[in-house]
């Protein structure tokens, strides 16, 4: 028998491969992990690291100062985004920049004047915030140079981040040993799990500074918020908590409900004026891993991301500082509030706040904390 190839089973081959095309995108592919040169530092090579799921998310790591340079989700017609600000080059990130993507410590957020007391013994700290300790100090662990490990497992890929932060960096006592791993699940999910052990009582808080856009906008006005903490902690004129725990309810600052973020931004409120917006620590309700801490929509994108963590804090933060002067990926300004941060971490602070839960590590003891983004669409 004759087949004609007439143009109409020509037009049904090509609808078919079309098809199978946009078909693809639900095609498990065998999850890996590929390592490239990112430039060198100090005589010492570093790499970028891609990580890619059975869904073909992608997070794209530098092994100086623990940084998420892309994380690449699908959105809702299955299209791949960068949803987290960054620089396309190592120069970017070697240049002042405000902690895009970095692994944050020793000690996340700030210390009141640089200072705190341990057993009698008083600690001064690098200040780097006005007369405050902020985010580790000078050199934090966001500009360091971490040991990476690849990790292939059943249901993930990972890398493992280790750092030894001797005595005395930045002011703080004990040598701390820190492992921080990255994991991308076939479930969609970035799992962060950070452990430490010191070798003399010191204190620690751990965070990830992320910047994400889950959007088309420029801005992250328009995306949906929603905290499961009932109450915030009020800060002074130097981003410090007073030490009250305030009610969130009939505030701007309750999101237990869905609120965009821009909906209340820019009232006329006393913490909104002292953040320049939101900079403020959440109270989670739940330390569990099980429990939502927070979720973020844009209705846009319909890009979905939840955030479980074992910490009892949240630091919302909507990019208020981003003034347009840095120019980021793909040659893009960032202006004020195009990306926001959830850092999950201890109150900022602690040390000088005896009512505040402990961020005091002893030998002998492991800091362990783990923290959970999950990407989805709605
Ligand atoms: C802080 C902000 C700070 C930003 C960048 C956030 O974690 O809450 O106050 O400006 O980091 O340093």
């Amino acid at each position: 028998m004759k087949i004609l190839i007439t143009p109409w089973i020509l037009f049904g081959v090509l609808l078919l491969f079309a098809d199978a095309c946009t078909m693809n995108e639900d095609i498990k592919r065998a999850p890996s992990i590929e390592r490239a040169s990112f430039g060198m530092i100090d005589d010492r090579e570093l790499f970028l690291y891609t990580l890619q799921n059975a869904n073909g998310l992608i997070l794209k790591v530098t092994n100086y100062g623990g940084i998420v340079t892309s994380l690449f989700v699908p959105d809702r017609k299955g299209v791949f985004q960068d949803i987290v600000l960054g620089f396309d080059s190592l120069s970017g990130y070697q240049n002042v920049h405000p902690y895009f993507g970095a692994i944050i410590g020793r000690y996340g957020n700030r210390i009141a004047n640089g200072r705190f007391e341990l057993d009698g013994n008083s600690f001064e700290l690098a200040r780097n915030n006005g007369e405050n300790h902020l985010h580790g100090g000078i050199k934090g662990f966001d500009k360091v140079i971490w040991e990476a490990t690849e990790i292939k497992e059943e249901g993930y890929v990972g890398l493992t981040l280790s750092y030894l932060s001797k005595a005395d960096e930045e002011g703080y006592p004990g040598n701390l040993q820190v492992n921080v791993t990255y994991k991308l699940t076939n479930d969609n999910s970035w799992e962060i799990h950070y452990s430490a052990t010191s070798d003399a009582k010191t204190v620690i808080n751990l965070t990830q500074h992320s910047y994400f856009n889950l959007g088309n906008s420029k801005d992250i006005l328009n995306h949906e918020l929603l905290i499961k903490g009932n109450h915030f902690l009020p800060v002074n004129a130097g981003l410090i908590p007073t030490g009250e725990r305030r009610p969130v309810s009939g505030t701007p600052f309750d999101f237990t409900s869905q609120h965009l973020i821009g909906e209340r931004i820019n009232l006329e409120e006393e913490q909104l004026l002292k953040g320049g917006g939101y900079d403020h620590c959440w109270i989670l309700n739940s330390e569990s891993i099980e429990n939502i801490a927070a979720e973020v929509y844009d209705s846009e994108s319909g890009i979905f991301m939840e955030v479980f963590t074992t910490e009892p804090g949240l630091q919302f933060y909507t990019g208020n500082f981003l003034d347009g002067s840095l120019i980021g990926k793909g040659n893009e300004k960032y202006n004020q509030r195009y990306g926001f941060c959830l850092e999950t971490q201890h109150f900022p602070d602690s040390p000088n706040h005896p009512d505040f839960p402990s961020t005091l590590l002893e030998p002998g003891n492991k800091y362990e904390s783990t923290t959970i983004y999950k990407f989805s669409t709605k």
